[in-house]
């Protein structure tokens, strides 16, 4: 639908145009809701009308970064109500710390464990990190007085720091271990949540750590034992499924 001023025949100048265009909700959001309400929601229907009168269960909780080229219900193929998502800044869960200050995290942990009851805790860290190599610059001043991405990102300044000054290592190599640090890490800050470990330690929950390459798309899981990280193989899963 044409503005106002276009169906009058005013010609703003581009300042005004682009002020004008600056109050509208963003262009690709309301043509991608569109499709969505046309195509999946209508395909979808009973199961997000399921999902409204019965509630949510997931199985699954994936802890992610904000990134947004690392969705984890793209990159896990997920349905709605499917997994249980919180993301923040380079996919850190801090030490339990019942302290009376506001801990989103940690409220939306508690929430995912004791509420809903997820049976799985997922850390999914992700390559080319914007958070870890913010943290591996030194010359990385902060983005305002308050400096709430340098206070969040200090949760792994030792890891940070070791890696940094390791000069054997490259830049992309650093890069890729502290985005695994970071991962081994939260998890080891989730056991430090009495309601993960009780439950982790009558097998009713399990931790699992996974980091995605944006260039290649592998997925790669952590072992648990030893921590380490392998590409995971999905070819012999496809076999399987495409004979089925
Ligand atoms: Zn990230």
């Amino acid at each position: 639908m044409l503005s106002y001023f276009a169906r009058v025949g005013v010609a703003l100048d581009p300042f005004c145009a682009y002020v004008l265009s600056m109050t509208k909700p963003p262009t690709a959001l309301i043509e991608g809701y569109l499709a969505f309400k046309q195509g999946r929601f209508v395909r979808e229907r009973a199961r997000y009308h399921e999902l409204a009168e019965l509630g949510q269960t997931p199985e699954v909780m994936v802890i992610a970064c904000c990134d947004s080229r690392a969705a984890p219900e793209t990159i896990f193929n997920a349905l709605p109500g499917e997994i249980f998502v919180l993301r923040n800044v380079a996919n850190i869960v801090p030490p339990y710390q019942p302290d009376g200050e506001h801990h989103s995290t940690s409220a939306a942990l508690e929430f995912a464990v004791q509420s809903i009851k997820v049976k799985h805790i997922v850390v999914l860290g992700h390559g080319r990190c914007g958070g870890i190599k913010a943290a591996l610059d030194p010359n990385s001043g902060p983005l305002s007085p308050g400096d709430f991405i340098g206070t969040w990102m200090d949760l792994l300044a030792p890891a940070a720091e070791a890696i940094g000054d390791n000069t054997w290592l490259t830049s992309a190599e650093r890069q890729t271990a502290l985005e695994r640090i970071a991962i081994r890490h939260s998890i080891d800050n989730l056991r430090t949540f009495p309601c993960v470990s009780i439950l982790e330690n009558k097998n009713r929950l399990s931790l699992h750590g996974m980091w995605f390459d944006i260039a290649s798309g592998e997925l790669w899981t952590m072992d648990s034992d030893t921590g380490d990280f392998a590409v995971f193989e999905g070819l012999a899963l496809d076999e399987e499924l495409i004979e089925d």
